[in-house]
């Protein structure tokens, strides 16, 4: 059959839950975690998205202004008079504000200019005639290019960017032979920059960084300013007109959005710390509340055994010397006396023992009850000196009181004082046996919450308590090594009662080793005037 241990089974509990719960935990957290980064990736990937749109619909603006100005001039050749065209546009200049030459070639014949025209005639036209006939029109691409079909050349000639559309036209002569010209309109970049970009791309002002520029293919800025620093930019070469050159935008407010971000992701990565931190947390707080509870229930069911153990030894003593009474063969006056004495003294103790109990029950219900009075010390600490003399005696021990002349008169609750100094007695009678003497000394003694002093000191001459054990035994059911290993009979809440006696009078209790290391000296320490501090009435009663 299986043993019913509520303890085993709690701590079963325990040791399932904590991994379930650190598991959760871990699960929560790098769920978070991840989510966090998700987010944020899907919100880089739409603002990315955004700004491609954005960049997009510029280039394309862009081509379009050059296209439609080349369509002009196309539109010029149609009907078979190609030859006319640089007249003719001299007519629509206006309506082409970019176009800074056009010119006629015979496509068949060496490529000789058969037609020139320039927005602002003068010596640079020769300039541009024998760099385009020497080094540009190699560069057209000719041999692929369908009749009819429009192409652009994009390309830097020592140092300076040139934007060509070109486009071959059927052509009949005078004579009725079918021939081909080649029909070039030279783009000025200048009116492109200085005209077309600023209309489609915002001018950023003079001092702050821009959202929109155009940079070659080194990266050297075209148009524009540099770009404000971002996470998100955005580069889209121009797709037929301007292809040596790359329009770059960053998204409004790209570099707000990139620190709001880091913002966020390090609040968000901090509270999931922060969680953690308080998941860990709470589950020491648990296991040492579990563990503690278990203590407290294992001391209680201790208690229980050495207060009904320490309650048996009088009552088999009172009832063993009753008994022998009741027989009547008692011999002699003298002994009758002395099993009479006996049976009172013991029957004594059992009182104390059970208001000792009694009161640390009130104590543990926060009901102890004080009534503090005018008393003189000296009668109240004989009388509880007086009630352990008994024991002393018949353990072979001396019981020393000294009272220092004039003690102040006090404000206590004398029976709580007594039971106080009769628990410290008792203990230095049950822990130094084998040793001659316990001393009480009763005097002045310092100050305590900032008032004058008087304190009980019960000295004894046994083990003493070891330095590491001292914080620990006024504690409730708290009993210290040597009394548990020694046998010693104790139920652990003598202290925890002198201790709260103490506290409630305003005063403390504390525990050194005796002169040379040798026993241990007990000091209940008491301000004069009582519990309600000087000067002030005393209290009747206070918990
Ligand atoms: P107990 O019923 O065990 O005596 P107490 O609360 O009175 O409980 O004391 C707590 C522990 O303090 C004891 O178990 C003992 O180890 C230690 N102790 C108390 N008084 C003395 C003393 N005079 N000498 C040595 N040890 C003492």
């Amino acid at each position: 059959m299986r043993r019913w241990d509520p303890e085993a089974s709690s701590r079963r509990r325990t040791w399932i839950l904590l991994p379930a719960i650190i598991v959760a935990a871990i699960i929560l957290a790098v769920v978070t975690y991840r989510t966090t980064f998700k987010i944020e990736a899907l919100r880089t990937q739409s603002l990315s998205e955004v700004t491609f749109g954005l960049a997009d619909e510029k280039i394309d603006r862009v081509d379009r202004a050059i296209v439609e100005a080349d369509d002009a001039v196309i539109s010029l050749g149609e009907g078979g008079r190609p030859d006319d065209v640089p007249k003719r546009w001299r007519a629509i200049m206006r309506q082409t504000p970019t176009i800074a030459h056009v010119v006629v070639l015979d496509a068949t014949k060496e490529r000789e200019i058969v037609g020139f025209a320039s927005r602002a005639p003068g010596p640079a036209d020769d300039a541009f005639r024998v760099l385009f006939l020497r080094t540009i029109l190699a560069d057209f691409d000719l041999s692929t290019l369908p009749l009819g079909e429009l192409k652009h050349l994009h390309k830097a000639y020592d140092g300076q960017f040139y934007l060509l559309a070109y486009w071959r036209v059927p052509f009949r002569t005078e004579s009725g032979a079918s021939g081909e010209r080649l029909l070039v309109v030279h783009h000025d970049l200048d009116a492109v920059l200085r005209e077309l970009l600023p209309q489609i791309v915002p001018d950023p002002g003079t001092s702050t960084p821009a959202r929109v520029n155009v940079v070659d293919d080194q990266g050297n800025i075209i148009f524009g300013k540099p770009l404000i620093t971002s996470d998100i930019v955005v580069a889209k070469r121009f797709p037929t007109t301007l292809y040596a050159w790359r329009l770059q935008v960053a998204p409004l407010k790209a570099d707000e959005l990139a620190a709001q971000m880091r913002r966020r992701r390090l609040t968000e990565m901090a509270l999931l710390g922060l969680s953690c931190v308080v998941v860990v947390a709470g589950l020491i707080v648990v296991l040492i509340a579990t563990a503690q509870e278990r203590r407290l229930a294992r001391a209680r069911g201790e208690f229980v055994a050495n207060v009904s153990h320490e309650l048996k030894t009088p009552l088999s003593l009172v009832r063993m010397f009753g008994e022998l009474l009741m027989t009547g063969r008692v011999a002699s006056e003298e002994k009758r006396a002395q099993y009479l004495s006996i049976i009172v003294r013991e029957s004594e103790r059992l009182t104390a023992l059970i208001e000792n109990v009694l009161d640390f029950a009130r104590v543990e219900r926060g009901k102890a009850a004080y009534s503090y009075r005018d008393a003189d010390l000296e009668p109240t600490v004989v009388r509880a000196v007086e009630a352990c003399r008994y024991r002393a005696e018949t353990e072979g021990m001396r019981l020393e009181l000294e009272v220092a002349p004039e003690l102040p008169p006090v404000v206590v609750d004398e029976r709580a004082l007594q039971l106080a100094v009769i628990n410290l007695v008792e203990n230095a009678i049950k822990y130094a046996t084998g040793t001659e003497v316990v001393r009480v000394i009763v005097a002045r003694d310092g100050t305590v919450g900032g008032e004058d002093a008087y304190s009980v000191k019960v000295v004894d001459l046994g083990p003493g308590i070891a330095p590491e054990e001292r914080p620990r035994i006024f504690e409730r059911f708290y009993r210290g090594k040597s009394a548990r290993s020694g046998q010693v009979r104790g139920s652990g809440i003598g202290l925890a009662l002198v201790w709260h006696i103490a506290e409630a009078h305003g005063g403390e209790v504390t525990v050194e080793a005796g002169d040379d290391g040798v026993g241990s000296v007990f000091a209940l320490r008491l301000p004069v005037r009582g519990p309600g501090g000087k000067g002030a009435p005393p209290p009747s009663s206070r918990s």
